[in-house]
């Protein structure tokens, strides 16, 4: 498979991480680009694996040294993607996937935009937006996820409303109505892209 930068964005609830999960075990050759978060890990979380957990300090430092392909703060916590890894792994050949929120999104594309045409970022760049079938449906998804507060679940679906209107930016769009089909439809993608079919 050619070496893609997967960028794959969805408001909380959507199903990406199910998605995402999915996708890194159907293609041992994608690696998770593990981001850094000064919010506290969830129960089940590892840290390094889900995220490298920082506290706000170090996270700062980060972006002062430029560290970061891009950062943003997501429902008042500090969220960046560092630069490093990715580009050691696309230069190995093997494939990034990014899991980030839309704003995130955004300065990765408009980063991307700025190298040259034969950068390897640039080359095998792609990014995916997964709609919920519905935002009541989202707001169903959350309150049964059980993870989040209230108070935290209206925050992100505030932010779920925004989000939603940025899908439009993506080069791809998928919604998750159905598990299977939705995966099935990002293999697709993932397959031409990385000029399997
Ligand atoms: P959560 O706290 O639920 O794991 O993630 C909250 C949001 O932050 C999600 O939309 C997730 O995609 C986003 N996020 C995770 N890592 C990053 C990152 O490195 N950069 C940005 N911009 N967003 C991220």
């Amino acid at each position: 498979m050619k070496p893609l930068l997967i960028v794959i964005s969805a408001p909380s609830g959507a199903g990406k991480t199910t998605l995402c999960d999915l996708l890194l075990r159907a293609y041992p050759e994608i690696e998770y680009s593990v981001s850094c978060t000064t919010r506290l890990p969830r129960p089940g979380e590892e840290d390094g694996e889900d995220y490298h957990f920082i506290p706000e300090e170090q996270f700062a430092r980060l972006v002062k040294e430029g560290r970061f392909l891009e950062y943003a703060t997501v429902h008042g916590h500090s969220y960046g993607t560092l630069r490093d890894p990715i580009v050691d792994a696309l230069k190995q050949g093997q494939s990034v996937l990014l899991d980030i929120d839309v704003q995130g999104a955004t300065k990765v594309r408009e980063n991307i935009a700025k190298l040259p045409a034969d950068d390897l970022l640039r080359q095998g760049y792609v990014d995916i937006f997964i709609n919920p079938p519905s935002v009541d449906e989202l707001r169903v998804r959350l309150e049964k996820r059980g993870t989040d507060s209230p108070e935290v679940i209206e925050k992100r679906m505030q932010n779920a409303e925004e989000e939603l209107s940025h899908s439009g930016e993506y080069m791809y769009q998928l919604t998750n109505d159905d598990l299977r089909t939705c995966f099935k439809r990002l293999c697709d993608v993932i397959n031409v892209k990385g000029g399997i079919l």
